[in-house]
């Protein structure tokens, strides 16, 4: 372990939601596995996962710690069980809690103070951190949650703004400026994009501290996305190190069964379901952490699911006010209809642990970019059905440039409730990816690019050096202060 004036000590400052905090989390252990002492900044809400994930590092002996800070709720308006951005139900408790947020300034200013850290990693939600960690001398790093494909791509849209020169809201333009002549049509973007809104004025805030940061730290590898890594760096100008996939830094079985959340069924028994399938013939459905379709939406996909006769995980958010077996977008006597053929898991799902084995062959996902990452690196080629965000990019990305998936047919951006699609389309998408040449054909260079994943992150690989040379620089950086002080 390095001598304590030696070690590098990163703060990180993740945001509150679960598509945020457990990359975070990863890339604090992945630093911490380095050797550098990692301090998780959490709310008393989420301590207890926090501390969860990083038990198994710390009886390793890493450095790693959690400390706490509290969300001003009451002050906004909030309940006090509010404090993670996946309990909030509507658009005013979101803006009340982005304000809350924003008043967490004086006592991470404090905590610097107090724990005086050589860096902060902060997401690139909380502009307002560039400033602070400015007024304390240290430097800010902007973690990244997605991939460059989609950072660039949302530049360059926002630069030329493509999508103000088409007749209509269905037809395609070409991202100017962009790598790999990529289309789109202007209901794939977010709202905020469409129309000015609060919205767009805080993205702006959001790119303007991002300039004037350190760098990003991106859950990516270089080999993933080379042209769009490149275009990120020298078009943008912006410094930035892939140093991904985070979440490959964990490799034991009850860190990756409990990662994020406490699993909804028990990891050996979900195990032992896929250990009876043969290899590939197994599609895994899960739209995220955040994505809530409605019962009509539901149902369609069951309807789908049982039509192609394939077998399935499908992972569905609980409703606490209904009846296990009893929801309304369950058809009548479903569950006893596909008992051997399908896992209906209510809650949350050991994701990582499921699309690593070998009976998975396909996943539909929300292209929320941790489950991109995390179908890569399994090697598994996804039926994309992108909802909101920047997910519309990332399946371009999987569809067009990686060639390991095929789209839904979604064509709208809703937030939390995506496009309407129905179960004809769920039949036909699952089968494609599941059987078949073209299935094959995808599986073939999705598990390339797994390979080259595992690669990136093993000593020599080019996320292992970017990493080093991200820690030789803040070695540098804290040194020359040092020397001033
Ligand atoms: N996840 C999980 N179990 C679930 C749902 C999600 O482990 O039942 C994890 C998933 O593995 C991923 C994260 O939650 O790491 C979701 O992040 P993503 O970027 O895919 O989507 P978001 O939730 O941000 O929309």
């Amino acid at each position: 372990m390095a001598s304590e004036s030696h070690q590098l000590h990163i703060l990180f400052f993740p945001y509150l939601a679960r598509g945020h905090m457990i990359p975070m989390i990863d890339m604090a252990k992945m630093f911490a596995r380095r050797g550098c002492k990692s301090t998780l900044i959490a709310t008393p809400h989420d301590e207890p996962t926090f501390l969860k994930s990083i038990a198994k590092p710390k009886d390793l002996g890493f450095d790693i710690n959690v400390v706490m800070v509290t969300l001003p709720l009451k002050e906004v308006g909030l309940p006090e069980d509010c404090d993670n951005l996946n309990k909030l139900t509507t658009e005013e408790m979101r803006k009340q809690f982005l304000r809350a947020i924003t008043m967490l300034d004086r006592q991470l200013e404090l905590l610097i103070e107090k724990l005086a850290p050589d860096c902060l990693i902060s997401d690139m939600f909380y502009p307002w951190t560039t400033e602070i960690a400015a007024k304390c001398g240290i430097p800010r790093l902007v973690f990244h949650g997605s991939s460059a494909f989609s950072m660039v791509a949302e530049e360059c849209v926002k630069l030329y703004e493509p999508h103000k020169k088409v007749s209509c809201d269905s037809e395609p333009f070409v991202i100017p400026n962009f790598p790999g002549e990529i289309t789109l049509s202007r209901t794939q973007l977010p709202d905020f994009v469409r129309e000015e809104t609060e919205l767009t004025k805080f993205f702006d805030v959001v790119k303007e501290a991002e300039k004037r940061s350190f760098g990003i730290v991106m859950n990516s590898f270089y080999e993933l996305e080379p042209a769009y890594a490149d275009h990120c760096r020298t078009f943008l100008g912006r410094r930035s190190w892939f140093v991904g996939p985070f979440f490959l830094c964990s490799k034991e079985i009850e860190d990756k069964a409990h990662r994020g959340n406490q699993a909804s069924i028990d990891q050996h028994e979900c195990l032992k379901w896929l250990d009876s399938k043969q290899p590939n013939s197994v599609i895994y459905i899960c739209f995220g952490s955040i994505a809530n379709f409605d019962d009509a939406q539901l149902h369609e996909i069951a309807v789908g699911l049982e039509a192609s006769g394939q077998q399935f995980i499908w992972v569905v958010k609980k409703d606490p006010n209904v009846e296990e077996g009893k929801e309304k977008w369950l058809p009548n006597g479903y569950e006893s209809r596909i008992r051997n053929k399908g896992l209906i898991i209510r809650g949350w799902a050991p994701q990582v642990l499921i699309l690593d084995h070998e009976a998975i062959g396909g996943f539909v996902t929300h292209c929320g970019w941790n489950s991109i990452l995390e179908a890569v690196t399994a090697g598994v080629p996804v039926v994309t059905w992108p909802v909101a965000a920047e997910q519309f990019y990332n399946e371009k990305l999987v569809t067009q440039v990686l060639k390991i998936g095929v789209d839904i047919g979604a064509k709208q951006w809703v937030r939390f409730s995506g496009d309407s699609v129905k179960s004809e389309r769920v039949e036909e998408a699952v089968k494609r990816v599941l059987v078949g040449e073209e299935a094959e054909e995808m599986r073939r260079r999705a598990r390339a690019l797994a390979e080259m994943a595992r690669g990136a992150v093993e000593e020599g690989g080019c996320s292992w050096s970017d990493l080093g040379a991200l820690i030789q620089e803040l070695k540098s950086h804290k040194l020359a202060r040092t020397k001033k002080i």
